[in-house]
């Protein structure tokens, strides 16, 4: 049909076209070096709104590199990538678009070590989104309520834990109503009596239905939540598949070999 031609067709329009999918990903044959370092290989990934996509694979296989090149914290040399139908030009046309709809979680937290856990919370919707001072308060102890930290909106990130503080983080990136959230890693730098307290964050935001890609080695949390695991590894996707399948009959040896390790 017309439709069905319509949305299948390569990406010709204006830059801002938004189309008509209900793909919140769509990275095509994307290619990326340092150097000379070929760190991405051809990726191509597509995520369904709504969709949940946990992302595994050795150390330096480019999980990292992937998700940073999303928001454009990463160049990208060829290929396309496209978020919510706004395609990101190659010199970072569209970046600024395209942050606001995607909150990221990095392994270090990376709150503001100066502001308060409030205050953390409030600076982006206050400079980006030009919410009043009262809105974006309201908006702030609504989600540290919902990470179940409230209490702590007057501290500094050092006076929290490093649970408490991811806690934070996830919920400063939610005070910018993403529609996708980017997790890298977001448990490897906690003591193990803290992963849990996250992980129950990041599953409650799951059943809220927002697009999630995170790259994590948490296995028990990629089969209660991923709709999709991906195995990466030396920068290419080298499977993907539902957790059950994923874990129990991986297709590759090199699958096979990372999963005995760490499972
Ligand atoms: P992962 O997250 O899977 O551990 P990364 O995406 O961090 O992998 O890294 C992929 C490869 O790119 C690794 O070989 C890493 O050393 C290299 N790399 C990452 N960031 C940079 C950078 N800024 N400059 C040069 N090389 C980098
Ligand atoms: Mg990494």
């Amino acid at each position: 049909s017309v439709a069905q031609s319509l949305n299948t067709r390569p990406h010709c329009g204006p830059q801002n076209e938004k189309s008509m999918t209900d793909k919140s990903i769509v990275m095509n044959a994307v290619n990326k070096w340092y150097g000379s370092l070929h760190v991405l290989k051809n990726i191509d990934l597509t995520v369904d709104r709504g969709e949940h996509i946990v992302v595994c694979g050795p150390s330096g296989s480019g999980k990292s590199t992937m998700i940073r090149c999303i928001n454009y914290l990463e160049e990208i040399q060829s290929g396309s990538i496209e978020v919510n139908g706004t395609q990101l030009g190659h010199k970072g046309g569209n970046a600024d678009h395209i942050r606001r709809e995607v909150g990221m979680v990095f392994q270090q937290f990376n709150l503001f070590p100066h502001l308060t856990v409030l205050e953390n919370c409030m600076l982006a919707p206050r400079r980006v989104r030009k919410h009043s001072s009262a809105e974006a308060k309201d908006q702030a102890m609504r989600y540290l309520e919902r990470v179940h930290i409230a209490e702590q909106a007057h501290k500094y990130p050092a006076q929290l834990s490093g649970g408490q503080q991811q806690r934070v983080a996830i919920a400063r990136a939610l005070c910018m109503d993403p529609k996708i959230m980017l997790f890298d890693e977001p448990t490897s730098a906690l003591d193990p009596e803290m992963v849990k307290e996250v992980l129950d964050t990041m599953v409650s935001l799951a059943d809220d239905g927002i697009t999630m890609i995170c790259v994590t080695h948490e296995m028990g949390f990629a089969k209660a939540v991923a709709h999709r695991v991906v195995f990466m590894d030396r920068g290419e996707i080298i499977e993907s598949g539902r957790p059950t399948e994923f874990f129990s009959n991986p297709s590759h040896e090199r699958t096979r070999a990372f999963l005995g390790q760490i499972l």
